[in-house]
């Protein structure tokens, strides 16, 4: 019996993400007194026997370069496939966008009861009850998984990533890859210097820009912080920016270290997307922005009088 911790990846590197599945997967096997392994489907190029300091002790790849590229209904029928031949019995996936396109395909496919948005590791004094964020991150609910196989997504920012001693030894698993049912014909990435999901740091403008003509500021402070730019819907909806910067319900949702929203109301929309991020700083000139309410950091004031300043004080500070 073990705990089998989805390690997820894209252009040959793994996903923070999965330091913090690994992380918490290892405390979940610790809990339950079994062993913490980890699963990788295809290949990267980083160093896998390191993710040992994450408290996992094995990794099971499937060593098959036809699982670089992500397809879900083929990913979660090779998932099924390891947690038969390693006898896992809880799954740890990242409630990232590949952890939501797979792991309710494994639970359905397992026919195991599964917590999607967990946030705290579970209750196993008295069955395993799983704590998960609801309506938007307003509130929580505890639910019990009652079947053998549990599976488990892990909302981002919600576990702390501890890194210690420890090498994890590699086993390759011989198992077939289904035919894929659909062909990708191209790839659109989006430019930009960091992916918005990835990013540790977020500069996000809202409706208070006035236009796309004063992006600069909000592109100047984002190169000068190696940061990402996001926005809120009728930003994107008035094509001021792309759809895929658009965060919220109905955009992206992420959850990076410091969220910074420039003339930004902070609608409840808006707030669903970026709720998780662990830092949040707000400029405004309305005191009365709802988006206070959520700031760590807050500064009333105009964005086009606040933002470059803070843009030439982060520059001097780095000495660029
Ligand atoms: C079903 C549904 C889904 C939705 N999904 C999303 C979603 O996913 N994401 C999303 O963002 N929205 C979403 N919305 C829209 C959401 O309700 C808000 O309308 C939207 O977030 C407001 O965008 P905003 O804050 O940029 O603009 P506004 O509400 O117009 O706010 C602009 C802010 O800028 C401030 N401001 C003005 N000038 C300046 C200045 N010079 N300096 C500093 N501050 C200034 C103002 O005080 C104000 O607070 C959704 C709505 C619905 C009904």
């Amino acid at each position: 019996m073990s705990v089998l911790i989805f390690i997820d990846h894209a252009d040959g590197h793994i996903k923070k993400a999965s330091f913090e599945a690994l992380t918490y997967g290892a405390d979940v096997a610790k809990q339950l007194g079994v062993s913490a392994e980890g699963l990788l489907l295809g290949t990267v190029n980083d160093d896998l026997t390191s993710l040992g300091k994450y408290g996992i002790t094995k990794i099971h790849q499937v060593n098959n370069e036809a699982l670089n590229q992500l397809d879900a209904q083929v990913y979660a029928k090779v998932v099924e496939e390891a947690v038969a031949s390693t006898g896992a019995k809880v799954v740890v996936f990242s409630h990232n966008q590949t952890g939501k396109a797979i792991a309710p395909r494994v639970a359905a496919g397992l026919k195991a009861g599964i917590v999607a948005g967990a946030v705290a590791l579970p209750d196993t004094s008295n069955g395993f009850i799983v704590k998960k964020s609801v309506f938007s991150g307003k509130a929580f609910a505890n639910v019990s998984i009652t079947s053998d196989i549990k599976v488990i997504s892990l909302n981002a920012n919600s576990y702390k990533t501890v890194a210690g001693e420890g090498t994890a030894e590699i086993n390759q698993l011989n198992i077939a890859v289904p035919a894929s049912k659909i062909k990708i014909t191209g790839v659109n990435k989006v430019s930009g210097e960091v992916p918005l999901t990835e990013a540790e740091i977020v500069v996000s403008g809202g409706r208070g820009l006035k236009g796309p003509e004063n992006w600069g500021i909000v592109e100047d402070l984002a190169h000068v912080l190696h940061a990402a730019t996001a926005c809120s819907r009728p930003v994107a909806d008035s094509h001021w920016r792309p759809h895929h910067e658009h965060v919220g319900q109905t955009g992206v949702q992420i959850a990076p270290n410091l969220y910074i929203a420039l003339g930004i109301s902070g609608a409840i929309q808006h707030l669903a997307g970026v709720n998780r991020s662990k830092t949040i700083v707000v400029i405004n000139k309305d005191p009365e922005a709802p988006f206070f309410k959520a700031a760590d950091y807050g500064i009333v004031g105009d964005a086009f009088e606040v933002v470059p300043k803070i843009t030439e004080a982060v520059k001097k500070l780095k000495g660029v």
